[in-house]
C-alpha cells in the first residue's frame, strides 16, 4: 500500500470560499452577530471536485491513500480572532470528514486547528478532540506562525504550546508543522514562508528539550524538511557546538520529513542524509506547484516517480517510506484502513 502523508483539499467547491469571503467581510461590520453559519455543498459537488483532481492523480500515479487536510494556505489564522478561526476550522474539518466518508479507501483526515495569534490552546484542544474522537481523524496541522509571516508566537518548544502537546500525546496523533498564507510581503507563501517555517521549526527542536518532556510527541516537517537536509552539516555542527544531542538521536522517534521535494536531485539528497525510518512519502498534490517539468515531461509534484527512480535505496527502505513509517507515525491510520478493508 502506498500512503501519501501530505494532501490538501485545494479543489474544494466554490461555496467554501464564498463562505470564507462572507465571514471575512462580516468582521468589519460590528452590527452582525458572530454566528457560525452554514455551508451548502452537496455530495455531488464534493465528488466532482475530487474525481478530476486528487482521485485521478491517485489512479494515474499509483498511490492508494492520502492523509488529507484542509487547504493549508487558506487556514489564514491571522484573520479575525479565535472565534473566526473556530467557525472556519470546523467547517473545513467537517468537509474533510465528508470526503473521507464518501471515499474511505482513498482519504484519511487530518484537521486544521482554530489557532489565532496569542490565543490560548483551549479551542485547538477542543477541535483536536472532536476531530479525532468524532470525525475519526488521525493527526493535525500545527501552524508555528499564526500571525502569517510576522512570527509573533513563542517557539514551538515553549510551554505556550504544551497543553496542545499533552492532548496530542493523549490521543496519540502527530502534527505536521504547516504554516499558512503569508501577509508579510517579504515572504512568498509557498516559495519562502513554507520553507522558512520548516527550517525554523527544526532549529527550534534542536535547541530545546521538548522531547524530554514529551518522549512520544511526533512532528512531520513537510516539504522535505525545508533547508535542513541540504545544510545537515551546519546543523550537526551547531548541535555539537551547542552541546545538543546528535541529529539522528534528536529526530529518531520524534521528527519526520516528507518527500515533497520536486526534483530528483533533491530527493536523492534527502534519502542520502535522513535515515529511512524518518522519511514519509508525501506529494502535497494538488498543491503548491501544479505544472509539468519541461525537463522531464512529468508533473513536478509526482514525487512517487522520483522515489521509484532512486536505485540507491533498498526495497525494504522504500516500503518504510511508502507505508510503514506512516502507520507508525500516524498509528490511528491502522484502524481506519483496516476498517475499510
Ligand atoms: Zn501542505
Amino acid at each position: 500500500m502506498i500512503i501519501d502523508c501530505h494532501g490538501h483539499y485545494t479543489t474544494a467547491p466554490k461555496a467554501l470560499q464564498i463562505y470564507r469571503d462572507a465571514q471575512i467581510a462580516a468582521l468589519g461590520d460590528r452590527s452582525r452577530s458572530r454566528t457560525k453559519g452554514t455551508l451548502a455543498i452537496s455530495d455531488d459537488d464534493i465528488r466532482e471536485s475530487l474525481e478530476g483532481a486528487q482521485l485521478k492523480l491517485q489512479r494515474e500515479r499509483g498511490t492508494d491513500v492520502t492523509i488529507f487536510s484542509p487547504r493549508a494556505s487558506a487556514m489564514a489564522h491571522h484573520i479575525g480572532d479565535v472565534t473566526t478561526s473556530q467557525h472556519w476550522s470546523e467547517h473545513c474539518n467537517d468537509l474533510i470528514h465528508r470526503v473521507c466518508t464518501l471515499y474511505p479507501n482513498n482519504f484519511v483526515g487530518v484537521c486544521q486547528l482554530p489557532q489565532s495569534p496569542g490565543a490560548p490552546m483551549d479551542a485547538c484542544i477542543r477541535e483536536l478532540e472532536r476531530a479525532v474522537n468524532e470525525l475519526g481523524f488521525i493527526g493535525c496541522n500545527l501552524n508555528p506562525d499564526p500571525s502569517g509571516g510576522h512570527w509573533t508566537s513563542p517557539p514551538l518548544t515553549d510551554r505556550y504550546w504544551y497543553p496542545l502537546y499533552e492532548k496530542m500525546v493523549e490521543v496519540d496523533v502527530p502534527a505536521m508543522v504547516h504554516v499558512s498564507s503569508s501577509c508579510n510581503l517579504n515572504f512568498h507563501a509557498t516559495g519562502a514562508h513554507y520553507i522558512n517555517a520548516d527550517t525554523t521549526a527544526f532549529m527550534q527542536f534542536l535547541t530545546a528539550d521538548l522531547f524530554k518532556d514529551f518522549p512520544t510527541l511526533r512532528f512531520i516537517i513537510p516539504h522535505g524538511g525545508g533547508a535542513v537536509p541540504y545544510h545537515w552539516g551546519r546543523y550537526r555542527g551547531l548541535a555539537q557546538d551547542l552541546k545538543r544531542p546528535r541529529l539522528d538521536d534528536l529526530i529518531r522517534d520524534n521528527i519526520f520529513f516528507d518527500t515533497c521535494v520536486y526534483h530528483i536531485a533533491g530527493i536523492e539528497l534527502l534519502l542520502k542524509i535522513v535515515p529511512a525510518d524518518n522519511i514519509l512519502f508525501g506529494s502535497e498534490m494538488v498543491g503548491a506547484v501544479r505544472g509539468v517539468d519541461p525537463e522531464t515531461g512529468h508533473y513536478f509534484d509526482d514525487t512517487k516517480r522520483y522515489l521509484d527512480c532512486v536505485t540507491a535505496v533498498s526495497e525494504p527502505d522504500k516500503r518504510k517510506m511508502f507505508e510503514e513509517n506512516a502507520r507508525r507515525v500516524y498509528p490511528r491510520i491502522n484502524k481506519r484502513i483496516l476498517a475499510v478493508a
